[in-house]
Parts: C-alpha cells; sequence; structure tokens
C-alpha cells in the first residue's frame, strides 16, 4: 500500500493505472477509522481494481465553534487497518497542500438548508468543496459514501448530477455497535455515562421504526421519538426531523420515501443518526 501526501505524486500513480485500464474506487474520510470505513473500504474493494481512502480533516467543513485541532487522530491505526483491508493507496494531504488561499468553493442550495444545514451553516459547503477536489484530484470511477450520513449521501449525489462529475456514488449501510449506537469517529468522545446515555438513539429509531407508517404525521413519529431522547439526562436534541429522502425538504405526512433524522448532544458530543422509510 502506496501513501501519498502531494496531489501531484498522487496524479501521477492514478495516471499510470487509469493507463492500465484499471478502475479506481474512492473512500474519503476524516480518518480515525472505525468499523463503519471499514465497511466501505471493503465494498470499494470488491467493485475495483485500485482502492484509495483519502483520510482529511478537512477545515472547510467546520464551523468557527467547533475545535478541528481536537479531531481524534491515528494514522498509524488508520494505515494498519486500509493496509488489512487491502486498499491499495491512502491519499493524507496536510491543509496546506489542498488549500492555498482558497477562493473558490463548492455550494449547494436548498438540500443543505435543513436538518445538519441548519445547525452547521457552512459545513457542506466545505464537504462539497473537499469532495470535488478529491474528485478532481482521484478522478474515481466510484466513491463510497456511509448512510449514516444522509443528507450528505443525497447532497454528493445531487452535486454530482448537477456539476457532471464521471463517478458513481455508491450509497453502504450504516454500521452500528452490537447495543445499537452507530459507529462513528466522535464515540471516542464520549465519557462511560454518555456511552449508556447515548443509546436513546437507536432506542428512538427502534420506536420510530414501529409506529411510522404509510399516512401517518410526521409529527406523532416525531414526538414518539422526541419523548424517548427527552428522557434521557444527558441527552439534547438538536433536531429529529422528517425529510423527502430526495429533497430533504420537511413532510407533514408520512406519503412518499422518507428520510427521519436527527442530530442529538450526549454531553458534549453532538451525535447524528437516522432511518428510511420507503412508501
Ligand atoms: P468521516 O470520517 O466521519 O467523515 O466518514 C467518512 C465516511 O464514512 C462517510 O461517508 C461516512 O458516512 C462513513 N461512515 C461513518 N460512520 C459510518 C458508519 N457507522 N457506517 C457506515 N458508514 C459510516
Amino acid at each position: 500500500m502506496q501513501v501519498f501526501k502531494t496531489i501531484k505524486e498522487t496524479r501521477q500513480a492514478i495516471k499510470y493505472w487509469k493507463k492500465q485500464g484499471l478502475t479506481i474506487g474512492l473512500v474519503p474520510t476524516m480518518g480515525y477509522l472505525h468499523e463503519g470505513h471499514g465497511s466501505l473500504i471493503e465494498r470499494c474493494r470488491k467493485e475495483n481494481d485500485i482502492v484509495g481512502v483519502s483520510i482529511f480533516v478537512n477545515p472547510t467543513q467546520s464551523g468557527a465553534n467547533e475545535d478541528l485541532a481536537k479531531y481524534p487522530r491515528d494514522f498509524e491505526r488508520d494505515s494498519k487497518i486500509c493496509s488489512d483491508l487491502g486498499a491499495d493507496f491512502i491519499f493524507c494531504p496536510d491543509a496546506g497542500e489542498m488549500y492555498i488561499d482558497p477562493q473558490a468553493y463548492v455550494n449547494i442550495n436548498t438540500l443543505s438548508e435543513t436538518l445538519c444545514g441548519k445547525s452547521r451553516p457552512t459545513h457542506f459547503k466545505g464537504v462539497c468543496t473537499v469532495v470535488s477536489k478529491l474528485f478532481n484530484i482521484v478522478s474515481p470511477d466510484r466513491a463510497y459514501f456511509g448512510e449514516k450520513d444522509a443528507q450528505q449521501l443525497a447532497i454528493i449525489r445531487k452535486m454530482v448530477e448537477d456539476l457532471n462529475f464521471d463517478v458513481e456514488i455508491v450509497g453502504c449501510p450504516t454500521v452500528r455497535e452490537k447495543n445499537g449506537l452507530a459507529k462513528s469517529s466522535r464515540n471516542v468522545y464520549l465519557s462511560d455515562d454518555e456511552r449508556k446515555a447515548s443509546l436513546c438513539i437507536s432506542k428512538a429509531i427502534k420506536k420510530g421504526l414501529n409506529v411510522i407508517h404509510s399516512g401517518i404525521e410526521s409529527s406523532e413519529v416525531i414526538d414518539t421519538m422526541e419523548a424517548i431522547i427527552n428522557s434521557e439526562p444527558l441527552a439534547k436534541i438538536d433536531y429529529i426531523s422528517v425529510v423527502d429522502a430526495k429533497t430533504m425538504q420537511p413532510v407533514e405526512k408520512i406519503q412518499k420515501d422518507v428520510l427521519v433524522a436527527m442530530a442529538v448532544y450526549v454531553g458534549k458530543t453532538r451525535l447524528i443518526d437516522n432511518f428510511s422509510y420507503s412508501i
């Protein structure tokens, strides 16, 4: 497995592989890899000749009040995981390699204005910008994203469609711990008590899945889920929302495919999770 820190060496390798007619798959990450990332890498391994994992803690997607320096990092461990899963290269540039006085950004309207975009107004602009840059650097045939970040996945799909990126976006199911907690690099921030408290999120999802049905008012689903989260003293709801699965706009009644998404603070850690419901 090769480790590339520069755009130039990455492009050289990609050019070489493409000349041989090999397909390239990319798994974009911010590192501190867990089994969720692992499932994306495994899927990518199955479907492509060359597997690349990018590890970059992207400054443009974090808000002013989010401390990027504290984001967990462990390159040695990440590197072993990638190598064990059969990745061919890691692209791990530093911030100076990716951004030199940037003036151009990629933004997406409407889709980025609900759910997480409401609480983190500049987040998806940073995501779209860095993903566009990664696509331009790696030129992947396929790129793999988790359904855990369902709004991000919908936004990337729309960006690729609107801007004619020649890449297939592959969505992968959320990987959870046995107790239901969605795997996340941020889970490392949770104390033992907070870990226990965070189970209210998967409990709320389970309950939401039980009550949801065609024709039910969204508010009824939301109220049921809110009651579970609100009964946990360490948890504070940022949002729970029922939105159209494609447009990410709120729906009042379940009459089409929807995404039920939520963000919950457990202590100071903001966790997101969701489920889909198809008519
Ligand atoms: P991150 O490093 O958190 O930016 O995540 C990188 C990619 O891994 C994104 O496409 C995420 O949606 C995906 N991902 C993160 N956690 C999970 C999970 N528990 N299951 C599946 N995919 C995940």
